[in-house]
């Protein structure tokens, strides 16, 4: 596996707050980060800025519940007729002195989380029990660690025992004109398109806890906004490009495409 960030150019992130100064401090105190917030809000592409901003190559891991403290840390593979060891994600990046992100860590497994104990608190030691190594982080080595508090989360949310090894920072929907800024900065569209969808957002965000799972994303903005551009009738563009990501019930979008219909 290679890193995710080439180094040389930093990934566009429009900073919402204090974020970028908190990753910094946590850095330099070799502290482990949690990010909540809800999905397509930005704490990817955040991560990503800031590894090509400190030159640390990335590794990210999407997590899911068959993810196994094997494909974090790696396991023996054979092959010619030879056993050799292959490092997983957070090995490589403890090796590295990079950053390990675990996107929607509370997909994973509990007894998987277990591997990250030692790594994120002031031991920072990564064992290898296959290998019997036990690898000590760098001091440039970080773990960062993402969720999504809302759907479905409330339940499976995440051990204290786990969560109290972090610093953690809460992520929320940029505000109307930054959201404008990432819209223009990510797609290049007109101003008065990026105030539209931005409108359109903050009407179906008002709605949220009454009908819908997640409230609109930036990354649906985004969607809607290259439709537009590329020609599409901007009515239909975020029909597809964002009600119908919301929702399964066509009575809900029906009722969603008002929002929409009473801004085009
Ligand atoms: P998350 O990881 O929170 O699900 P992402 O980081 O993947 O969300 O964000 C989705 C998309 O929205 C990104 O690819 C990027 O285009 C855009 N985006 C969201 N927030 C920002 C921001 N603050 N600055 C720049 N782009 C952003």
């Amino acid at each position: 596996m290679k890193p995710d960030t080439p180094n040389l150019d930093i990934p566009y992130y429009q900073a919402g707050g204090n974020e970028v100064e908190v990753f910094e401090h946590a850095w330099r105190n070799r502290l482990p980060l949690l990010i909540k917030g809800p999905t397509g809000c930005g704490k990817t592409r955040f991560i990503a800025h800031m590894a090509a901003r400190l030159g640390l190559p990335l590794y990210t891991v999407a997590c899911h519940d068959d993810l196994t403290a094997a494909d974090l840390v790696g396991r023996h593979l054979i092959g010619d007729g030879k056993t050799v060891w292959c490092d997983g994600p957070l090995t490589r990046a403890v090796r590295e002195g990079g950053i390990c992100y675990l996107d929607e860590v509370v997909e994973a497994r509990k007894d998987t989380t277990v591997v990250l104990h030692p790594l994120a608190d002031d031991r920072r030691i990564l064992p290898i029990d296959r290998t019997g190594e036990v690898l000590e982080a760098p001091p440039s080595f970080m773990l960062v660690v993402s969720y999504n508090p809302g759907y479905q989360n409330l339940l499976k949310g995440m051990k204290p025992s786990t969560r109290q090894r972090f610093v953690s920072v809460r992520f929320d929907f940029p505000r109307a004109e930054q959201e404008e800024a990432i819209l223009i900065g990510e797609t290049a569209c007109p101003p008065d398109l990026a105030r539209r969808l931005v409108a359109i957002a903050g009407a179906l965000r008002a709605l949220k806890d009454r009908d819908l799972e997640e409230a609109a994303s930036t990354r649906l903005l985004i969607y809607a906004a290259l439709l537009i551009k590329d020609g599409m009738d901007p009515v239909a563009a975020c029909r597809v490009g964002i009600i119908e990501s919301l929702t399964d019930d066509a009575e809900v979008a029906e009722a969603l495409m008002e929002v929409v219909s009473a801004t085009f």
